[in-house]
């Protein structure tokens, strides 16, 4: 048996299976955006994701491999916390509610626990170790947040957290949030804007370019400034990139950097505002 022989039939293998299994739970008719994991995210994605589901990223190995991974991360924190003497009072519980008139919704929440007699939903994120370090230094994202606010919705318990998980050290680290009802709102009001798009008619894009001033020095030693509008983080890891924004005058650089030149006006204000990086 050759080394090409062993990769074949054996990490080829695992590899074709792991697809094979994420490409079973599609059912190809769009990607349902009335998840969980999909609250506070930018509407206009999730309205892509339910009326052109022929542009929706193809899963890969690899996502397949990482999923399998978290869960069964998931897994081993359940065991420290039985380990630890923690309670869990629910653990993978399914639950059903109505996220807007009409509209169902089963979020599944990782845990219940209690702690020091108070109940705690607990949510386990595992991350690099780049994202590990953001979250000790700024908390829960945004999403995070959201999601928790579904998890709070359905089992009206209002203290949650997100306890995350260094993938390379196993580190751990928890933040806390309370319900806030005006953020529940927003919430609902960006799935709203999902519930009532067409194809002919996606919500507006949640996110706008930004500026960006880099300076820099040309081979002759000349000062230069470049002056650019350039796509937020969220839009250049979304998948409906190129559609959301053909015909606004994006370009990509070599390195694969999207932007498009400021106008006059925007020049102007941001050398006021500062917009550098
Ligand atoms: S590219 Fe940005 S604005 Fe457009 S759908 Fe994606 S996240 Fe939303």
């Amino acid at each position: 048996m050759t080394p090409e022989d062993l990769n074949t039939h054996l990490i080829g293998k695992i590899n074709t299976a792991l697809l094979n299994q994420e490409l079973s739970k599609r059912d190809g008719k769009g990607v349902n955006p009335y998840r969980a994991s999909s609250a506070g995210k930018c509407p206009r994605l999730l309205a892509y994701g339910l009326h052109y589901p022929e542009l929706a990223e193809t899963p890969t190995a690899r996502f397949a491999a990482v999923m399998s991974i978290g869960n069964a991360l998931h897994g081993m924190i359940s065991e420290w916390l039985r380990l630890a003497g923690i309670q869990i009072i629910e653990e993978e519980k399914t639950y059903e509610i109505e996220i807007l008139p009409g509209v169902k919704m089963r979020p599944r929440l990782d845990w219940i626990l209690r702690i020091q007699g108070e109940r705690v939903i607990v949510d386990a994120k595992t991350k690099s170790a780049t994202a590990f370090s953001l979250f000790q230094r700024e908390g829960m994202s945004v999403d995070e947040r959201a999601q928790l606010h579904v998890y709070s919705l359905a089992t009206g318990i209002r203290r949650m957290a997100i306890l995350g998980i260094n993938k390379e050290t196993g580190q751990l680290h928890i933040d806390y949030t309370e319900y806030d009802p005006s953020f529940m709102a927003h919430i609902r009001s960006l799935f709203r804007q999902v519930k009532v798009s067409t194809p002919d008619n996606l919500p507006e894009r949640h996110h706008a370019l930004t500026p960006h001033i880099k300076e820099y020095k040309t081979a002759k030693n000349t000062h230069r400034n470049e002056y650019e509008m350039r796509l937020p983080w969220q839009c250049r890891f979304c998948p409906y990139t190129e559609p959301c924004w053909a015909g606004e005058g994006i370009q990509t650089k070599e390195d694969g950097t999207q932007y498009r030149p400021m106008t006059d006006i925007e020049r102007e204000l941001a050398l006021v505002s500062g917009g550098r990086a």
